[in-house]
């Protein structure tokens, strides 16, 4: 405005000044009014302020204010009013309901006109739209109000601060920190962060960052408390401030904790466990080869425990291996290692010898300390270790090979009689270590039930119809698969395992047949493979009529097939069983027929059903001429001494048609089927039985 504009210099100076007052009062966004004393007369308004109003700027001149606003708004602003004129500058803000009705609000200030030293002559009134910043603040206000309730509804603590004071917090903060809110406001937020921590939320709220992180923080009792930290920067006019949300992680932190524990000790001892052993045995052979330190692993397996678990059950046992724990913890130094590999086992690394003597003395004190009795659930009971021992560096420098080194030591401790001691010698090969870790296995096999039974049909040669299921056991083995059972039964014999395994596969058997029979299937025999051991050490005609009454399968349909030296054996005993199982109903086939040295004799002496001609006879016929005359043989005698003569292991439709003409009754092998798991077997069973034919493509796969 350094230039006035033509039109207005034009006019006289008086009206000059007025109208450019009346100008600048009408261009400004606020309304402007003069009353003037006594009455309060308006002596000027601006357009805005008459408008308001409901008048001109003409119209409004010489009316009272509680003329010119009406007499509500009078009495609503009167008090104000009143201080203004004893010369008080007034300013407040109140709603307003324009003559549209819509609401609108406004900040007034009362300006006191003075003239001399005497009271104010006049007042000047500025009022302000402020509509839209008070809405913007009540909307501030009532998302605070709302980020209260929900800061105090919720568990995690919240805290405020800017530049890391503190400035708000909500009662979580206060039960976390166990600090009330007011001792912390104005603190810093690092300070109640662990030292260790302190960097770190350092850096994330230096950086603004919104991605949560963990600290620890310190209660005001003094404990740390392991928290997870989101920052969130909120911008704001007067600088920006951050809330932090902290959550308490104790809970999730231990059980981290307890997973890290169980992933190296084993759960009911708390003994480092194998994988952690091992880890543990080779930074030790690293230390030792360092300062040329020897070191001593000892193996040890408890003797019978199997036995306290089966008669006391599995609680006695868990207290028994605790305590064994225990007392093998007290009798070596803390730098040693004590682990539990699993069952029975239990490893001990002595990490600082200087002589043989010294693992004999500890392995001497183990013994010992195993000696007293262990008071389990008020039964006395008495465990020996057997202890294998091997040295570092004199039996090898590397972990596992020290562990199969002990463990073979240990294996032969056992066999020289149990509860003593022994250090590896060369000789004890790694034969003895695979037969123990085999029983091992096989033990646990037993003890979980990790077997299966597969069936092989027999079927007749006149008509094709099955007349029998053979049950072969399989082991499930972790490693290796369906292990099948020539490469277990021979050695679960020698382990004395068989009867376990027996006993299993004849009642599986019992319960799978008369399962399926109950649906109208596989009605006839199931044959059972007893081992020759087996048929001497248990009392085979009681055991099979208890697992017919338990299963409900009735006598004829199960079979036991016994090789030929079952009826070598004490020849008495072996009548009477077989005639007690001929009287309950069940059949007795003889297995592998033509591979024993039986005799005729015993053929004519004995209750039998069934030859089952030995597979060895039976590939190479009908080119092989020796062969084909020994099955020849076979078949006759069979029908002459009238048993029923099955071939084993029939394999082409050249060897059936043979065995047909040579008047064998049945035949088993690939050919007609494999031996099937027990899904496919109900499978091949309820598909319609199709006659075997010397042309018949086969039906195994
Ligand atoms: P096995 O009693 O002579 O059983 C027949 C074996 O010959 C089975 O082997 C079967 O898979 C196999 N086989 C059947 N048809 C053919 C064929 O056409 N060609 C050929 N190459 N092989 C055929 P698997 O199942 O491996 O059983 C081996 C032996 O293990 C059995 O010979 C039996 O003596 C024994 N066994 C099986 N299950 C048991 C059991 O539960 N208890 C006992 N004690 N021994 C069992
Ligand atoms: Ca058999
Ligand atoms: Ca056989």
């Amino acid at each position: 405005m350094s230039e006035p504009s033509t039109a207005t210099a034009a006019l006289p100076r008086a009206y000059q000044d007025d109208a450019l007052l009346r100008l600048i009062a009408d261009s400004v966004p606020a309304l402007m009014a003069y009353y003037e004393l006594p009455r309060l007369q308006c002596r000027f308004a601006n357009q805005g302020y008459a408008a308001y109003n409901g008048h001109s700027t003409q119209s409004i001149l010489g009316l009272t204010v509680e003329q010119a606003i009406g007499r509500r708004a009078w009495e609503a602003i009167r008090p104000h009013v009143d201080r203004c004129m004893r010369g008080e500058r007034v300013k407040y803000t109140r709603e307003q309901t324009l003559p549209s009705g819509e609401i609108r609000m406004i900040e007034v200030n009362l300006i006191p006109h003075f003239e001399g030293q005497a009271g104010p002559v006049g007042a000047f009134v500025l009022i302000n739209d402020i509509t839209e910043r008070w809405r913007a603040e009540s909307m501030v206000r009532q998302s605070e109000e709302r980020m209260r309730k929900f800061s105090e509804a919720t568990d995690e603590a919240i805290v405020f601060h800017r530049d890391g004071i503190i400035i708000d917090g909500n009662e979580a903060l206060t039960r976390l920190t166990g600090y009330p809110l007011h001792e912390v406001l104005g603190l810093s937020i690092f300070s109640f962060i662990h030292p260790e921590y302190r960097s770190i939320a350092l850096e994330y709220t230096r950086s603004g960052s919104e991605h949560p992180y963990e600290v620890a923080i310190t209660h005001k009792d003094g404990h740390n408390i392991p928290v997870e930290v989101v920052g969130k920067t909120m911008p704001q006019l007067h600088g920006d401030y951050r809330i932090v949300v902290a959550r308490d992680i104790s809970v999730r932190k231990k059980v981290e904790e307890r997973e890290a524990f169980l992933a190296l000790h084993d759960a009911l001892t708390e003994l480092p466990n194998r994988r952690h052993l091992m880890e543990q045995l080779e930074r030790q052979i690293a230390q030792a080869q360092q300062a040329n330190r020897h070191l001593a692993v000892l193996f040890i397996d408890l003797d019978h425990f199997k036995t306290v678990n089966d008669s006391l059950g599995h609680h006695a046992g868990d207290q028994l291996l605790c305590e064994v724990a225990h007392r093998f913890t007290r009798c070596v130094r803390s730098a040693d290692i004590v682990a539990r590999l699993g069952g029975d086992e239990f490893v001990i690394v002595l990490t600082d010898i200087h002589h043989a003597d010294e693992a004999a003395l500890v392995a001497d004190k183990l013994l010992q300390a195993m000696q007293s009795v262990f008071p389990l659930e008020h039964v006395p009971v008495t465990v020996s270790p057997s202890i294998g021992i091997s040295l570092f560096p004199e039996d090898g420098t590397r972990g596992d090979v020290l562990l199969r080194c002990a463990d073979a030591a240990m294996y032969h401790a056992k066999e020289s009689g149990r509860g003593n001691r022994q250090f590896f010698q060369p000789g004890m090969d790694g034969s003895a270590m695979q037969v123990l870790q085999q029983e091992r296995q096989l033990r646990e096999a037993i003890a979980t039930g990790a077997f299966v039974l597969h069936y092989q049909p027999q079927v007749s040669l006149h008509d094709g119809s099955l007349q029998a299921l053979e049950a072969l056991v399989r082991w499930q083995h972790p490693e290796r698969g369906l292990v099948g059972p020539d490469d277990f039964i021979g050695f679960a014999e020698s382990r004395g395992l068989i009867t376990p395994i027996g006993r299993w596969v004849m009642l599986e058997a019992c319960r799978q047949l008369k399962a399926w029979q109950d649906q109208g299937l596989a009605l006839v025999p199931v044959s059972v493979n007893l081992s020759a051991l087996e048929f001497r050490q248990r009392d085979m005609a009681t055991e099979v009529a208890a697992v017919l009454r338990q299963t409900g399968l009735e006598p004829r349909f199960l079979e036991v097939e016994l090789t030929e030296t079952v009826l070598m054996q004490d020849a008495e005993q072996v009548l009477l069983t077989l005639q007690a199982l001929r009287t309950l109903g069940v059949g007795v086939s003889i297995d592998d027929f033509g591979t024993g040295y039986s005799s005729l004799n015993y053929l004519k002496r004995y209750p039998l059903n069934k030859l089952k001609i030995d597979r060895s006879f039976v590939t190479d016929i009908p080119d092989n001429a020796d062969d084909v005359a020994i099955v020849t043989a076979i078949v006759q005698m069979g029908h002459s001494l009238q048993l029923r003569t099955v071939a084993e292991g029939v394999e082409t439709p050249a060897q059936q048609e043979l065995l047909r003409q040579l008047g064998c009754d049945m035949v088993q092998g690939f050919l007609v089927s494999r031996p099937l798991d027990a899904q496919q077997t109900l499978e091949w069973l309820s598909r319609p039985q199709s006659a075997v034919t010397s042309d018949a493509p086969g039906r195994g796969q």
